[in-house]
């Protein structure tokens, strides 16, 4: 059994999307698991008038087939629940009052975690009023977990931070990005920093280049009047993208710690080169999807404007000004309405100075650069792609591919992010959370290439679905006569 964790919780947006398919069920595997047991409590709040009971039951529902689970029942009677405005200032107080009741009653010692899973406009005014209604001001700890996005520029970013700076610490805060609760990507570290073979390689005497794609099959759904005022570049490459790509970047920690991680981290992207307009408009492509394989096209989907220019793809060219990285370039792509849906990243070291192999009576294929492939989702593994001899008389080289997948019993161990993320707040660990620092880097980088792409007209649509984006995508990584490890029709 997991160490028991204690705490009240408070879930702001309780009614949700989000908190019926992610976050209770996600609480009910970690109460499966030990970390919750009889000392925690929840509250449910949203405008909606619901009494305990009522919310009880849509919680029940939430769990799916494990709502028959021996342990449900205990579980939801941990819930309750408060019909409230997040803007009346007045109800807090009701608030205080019922999360004090339930201190005592489930004895959490003072410990609260304010989740707030609602519209960003609204993180600010909570985070004041949590500190200035005084539902802060208990004996344990206080933290404040938010949900992307923050910010949607650098500007409006800072200003949230300075709204949630005036309640909480940056320690107290834990902005969520759920990439980071995935279980490859915190593999990056063990892969990194717990292997000489990788970590003395991992620079730019042996890397030519890294790829990090972030593929998407499905469309907009049912999100696009978020999505038409986002675009790809602030949904996915802001805080995604830049993550997975810092933690490739990062020097090695000094410790293991969520304090050192970031340090690093945030070296990293400090290092990561701000373009200028003409370095922005050569090293970035946006694509919209078109109509094509029976799927419509981008501006014909609900709630999209029929003249919309936002973009559903990206692609770019990331440069660090460093002594590991310079001269190897990060390339990077997503999409929505692409050939699949999956994660990966493709590191291509160098290949040999000299191919011995390559004598023309020899006739062999010239050799292959090696690929570490890291894959994050859906499958979780990684694989190596070496050069040996093929088996028989002569001597020909072929590519091999040492494979290692995590298994059925590794994959029903894995917890699902939104649980191992619920974790590390109540153990007050911060590694897989975006730190300020690290958002307003991101931010800065993002902004630049924003700027450009408001400035010129878009030749959209471009690409079309199931393929894995625009030629220009294509035509980034030529142009340095390289080619995506992933493609189509290979
Ligand atoms: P949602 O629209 O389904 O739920 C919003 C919740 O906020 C509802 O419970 C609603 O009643 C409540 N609410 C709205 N105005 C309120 C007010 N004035 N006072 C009190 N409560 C109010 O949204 P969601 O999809 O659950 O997303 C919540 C947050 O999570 C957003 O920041 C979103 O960007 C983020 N997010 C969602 C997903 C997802 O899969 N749904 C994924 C990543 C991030």
């Amino acid at each position: 059994m997991a160490t028991e964790r204690t705490s009240l919780f408070i879930f702001f947006g309780g009614t949700g999307d989000l908190a019926y398919r992610k976050l209770y069920p996600s609480m009910f595997n970690l109460y499966k698991r030990g970390t919750l047991r009889e000392h925690f409590a929840v509250i449910g709040t949203s405008r909606n008038k619901m009494t305990d009971e009522e919310f009880q039951d849509a919680v029940r529902k939430s769990l799916g087939t494990a709502k028959s689970d021996k342990d449900a029942e205990k579980f939801i009677s941990h819930f309750a629940y408060e019909a409230h405005d997040v803007t009346d200032k007045a109800h807090y107080k009701v608030l205080k009052d019922r999360a004090d009741e339930l201190d005592k009653k489930f004895k959490l010692e003072g410990n609260r975690i304010f989740y707030l899973s609602l519209s960003p406009n609204f993180f600010g005014t909570v985070a004041g009023f949590l500190k200035t209604e005084g539902l802060t001001d208990s004996q344990g700890f206080n933290r404040l977990v938010i949900e992307k996005p923050f910010g949607r520029d650098y500007d409006s970013a800072a200003q949230l931070n300075d709204a949630l700076s005036t309640a909480f610490n940056e320690d107290q805060v834990f902005r969520i990005d759920h990439y980071l609760g995935k279980e490859m990507i915190q593999n990056i570290e063990a892969l990194r920093f717990g292997n000489t073979i990788v970590e003395s390689l991992w620079n730019n005497r042996y890397i030519d280049n890294i790829q990090v794609t972030l593929s998407e099959k499905l469309g907009v759904e049912e999100r696009a009047s978020y999505y038409d005022n986002s675009g790809a570049l602030r949904d996915m490459v802001q805080n995604h993208i830049m993550q997975i790509v810092s933690l490739l970047a990062m020097e090695q920690p000094v410790a293991f710690t969520d304090v050192d991680i970031r340090a690093e981290k945030v070296k990293a992207l400090r290092s990561l080169r701000v373009y200028n307009v003409a370095d922005a408009s050569t090293n970035f492509v946006r694509g919209q999807y078109g109509a094509g394989n029976k799927q419509r096209a981008y501006r014909d989907e609900d709630n999209v404007p029929h003249d919309s220019n936002n973009e559903t793809f990206v692609a770019g060219k990331l440069l660090f000004d460093n002594y590991r990285w310079s001269g190897t370039p990060f390339y990077i792509r997503t999409g929505k309405e692409l050939a699949d849906k999956f994660t990966r990243v493709d590191v291509v070291f160098k290949k040999p100075l000299v191919d011995i192999f390559a004598f023309p009576q020899n006739a062999n294929a010239p050799l292959e650069a090696n690929v570490l492939t890291m894959f994050i989702e859906p499958k979780a593994g990684f694989s190596l792609r070496l050069n040996a001899k093929t088996s028989g008389q002569g001597f020909q080289t072929a590519p091999i591919n040492m494979d290692y997948f995590v298994d059925a019993a590794g994959e029903k161990a894995t917890p699902e992010p939104y649980e191992r993320l619920i974790h590390d707040v109540m153990k007050g660990d911060g590694t897989n959370f975006s730190s300020w620092p690290e958002v307003s880097y991101a931010w800065k980088f993002v902004d630049q290439i924003r700027k450009v792409w408001d400035l010129q007209q878009p030749a959209f649509p471009n690409y079309t679905p199931g393929s894995m984006g625009p030629a220009a995508a294509d035509e980034l990584i030529q142009r340095d006569h390289r080619e995506w490890v992933y493609r189509l029709n290979q």
